[in-house]
């Protein structure tokens, strides 16, 4: 069936505009015009001009500006999430929890923990005693952050507020299917008193996007999916500019024989289905050992049953819109192949005949395999596939038989088995009896491994990303020469064939650790 495509480009006296329409009603909400390469440029350079400025500031100023975006956010937060709901279709609960309520965890946590963080690191040096270490984390300068559609409140402002509080400027470029949330927020900091161009936000699509890569921004943010990541990947290649990339996934969860089968049916359904399965550590496929599948399989199928899905947004739905209309067709396709390649869809299955917008009913498949994409590509959509295996070790085989490594989700009742079956698991992040959770631990970092991404955002060393190392080399002692300096002689080269034996050939250099 041929979908009505939300984002249509037109050309509006010579300038390119892109309309907008709400995913669960297919109500048009308006137009926006697409930034142009020079408009790029120019936002790049006006942010390089007042970086000098905001990274002058000190940690506890930055942070105070922050805590000013976090209290409007606080006090606007339903006209926020009316945005957030109207763009992606999704139920307001949704919206004020892993949006707003996660948008202000982060706004606190970097403006109170930055400083602590990006201190400068005194380090002893375990050869040269005469000198002293200090390595010291400075800003980059002005850092480009594209966004997707999935979560686009808290995917733009949380890489935004690593990288303000680290002392950079950000110029925004959020996805083109929500491009209002992007908006909200480029207001909200103004609101904040932010000074000018510190936070600018350039709407457009992806040739708005690979402007800001080629702009000469100092790094890029990436968040999105694996096929625009490459594409930014070789774009700053060729620049030598870093880039972080978080990417897809196709997370497993693994049920082991001694898990507790009401909280792990119960958390399957949740990370299957929060936000319509459009998460990128959505629980995408399940492996369940053999004596404990079938129990398993009927409590998910019951609750999954229970589930509301449509349009409202107060509180009462548990399941939203499809944000995207290409991902609805890709889901639809994951399913047909599944059915063709002999799966059975026991609940679901299906496009919600019941709404207008763009619905898909959460769905659960068993007698599903790895010839099957549903088990192999993102979905990205509400679909729980559910494979029976022997034990744990064909179910960590399977796991990471994947050009995907996001995070993962291990259940059992015994944590250190838990922890010994995470370890064994190729994702960048674990959760033992949970699921979806890392992104929302401030102190931890996120990110994947193979075609996940690149690199970390979140926590001490996702706020270090935000940075480059400098590494400072302090004299402890001063003499008018040091000795291996000119002139070169045969004493000099006397001393140090004696130091290479005393240091690495003798009882002594074994002492001192060498
Ligand atoms: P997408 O790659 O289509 O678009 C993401 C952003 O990139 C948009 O703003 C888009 O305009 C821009 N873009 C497109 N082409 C570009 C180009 N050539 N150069 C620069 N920018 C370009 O992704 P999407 O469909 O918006 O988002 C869904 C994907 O995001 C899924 O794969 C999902 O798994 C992934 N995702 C990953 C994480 C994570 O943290 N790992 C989080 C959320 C979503």
């Amino acid at each position: 069936m041929a979908l009505l495509q939300p984002v249509t480009p037109r050309e509006l006296h010579g300038r390119r505009k892109l309309e907008v329409f709400a995913p669960a009603t297919l109500e048009r909400l308006g137009e926006i015009e697409v930034a142009s390469a020079d408009d790029v440029r120019e936002a790049v350079a006006r942010g390089r001009a007042a970086q000098a400025d905001w990274s002058a500031r000190s940690f506890e100023e930055r942070g105070r500006f922050l805590l000013r975006v976090r209290d409007l956010l606080v006090d606007q937060a339903d006209a926020i999430a009316d945005v957030i709901c109207r763009d992606t279709g999704k139920p307001r609960l949704e919206a004020m929890t892993s949006e707003i309520l996660g948008a202000c965890d982060s706004l606190t946590f970097y403006a109170k923990n930055a400083k602590r963080l990006l201190r400068d690191e005194k380090k002893r040096l375990h050869l040269m005693k005469t000198k002293k270490l200090v390595l010291s984390y400075r800003p980059m300068g002005v850092v480009g952050i594209i966004t997707p559609w999935n979560f686009p409140f808290l995917l733009a402002l949380n890489p935004s507020v690593q990288a303000l509080a680290a002392g950079n400027c950000v110029v925004l470029k959020p996805s083109e299917i929500t491009p209002f949330v992007g908006l909200a927020l480029a207001e909200l900091f103004a609101q904040a008193g932010l000074p000018a161009n510190v936070f600018q936000v350039v709407t457009g699509d992806g040739a708005t996007g690979a402007a800001l890569v080629d702009s000469g921004c100092d790094k890029i943010s990436f968040t999105g999916s694996v096929r625009t990541g490459r594409k930014i990947a070789e774009a700053c290649g060729r620049a030598l500019v870093p880039c972080t990339l978080e990417l897809g996934g196709k997370d497993p969860m693994i049920v082991c024989g001694d898990a507790d089968l009401e909280r792990a049916a119960r958390g399957a359904v949740w990370g299957a289905f929060t936000n319509a399965g459009q998460v990128c550590m959505s629980t995408e496929r399940v492996y369940v050992v053999e004596p404990v599948a079938q129990a398993f399989t009927e409590r998910v199928v019951a609750l999954t049953r229970e589930l509301r899905q449509g349009p409202e947004t107060e509180g009462d739905v548990d399941l939203g819109a499809i944000t995207s209309p290409a991902q609805l067709e890709i889901i639809e396709q994951h399913v047909a192949d599944a059915l063709a390649k002999g799966a059975k869809v026991l609940t679901g299955g299906r496009r919600n005949p019941a709404f207008k917008g763009l619905f898909f009913e959460p769905t659960v498949l068993v007698d599903v395999n790895h010839e099957m994409a549903i088990m192999r590509e993102e979905t990205f959509g509400p679909c729980l596939p559910i494979q029976v295996v022997r034990d744990e070790d064909e179910a960590v085989r399977l796991a990471n038989e994947s050009v995907y490594g996001l995070q993962a989700s291990v259940w059992t009742r015994d944590s250190w088995k838990g922890k010994r079956l995470a370890n064994r698991i190729a994702a960048g992040g674990v959760v033992v009896d949970d699921c979806i959770i890392t992104y929302g631990i401030a102190e931890s970092p996120f990110g994947g491994v193979k075609e996940s991404g690149i690199g970390r955002v979140n926590g001490e060393l996702g706020l270090k990303s935000y940075c480059h190392v400098q590494s400072i080399v302090l004299p402890r002692l001063r003499g008018k020469r040091e000795l291996l300096w000119y002139p070169y002689s045969a004493k000099t080269l006397g001393l140090v064939k004696r130091a290479l034996h005393l240091l690495y050939r003798s009882p002594l250099g074994k002492l001192l650790g060498s």
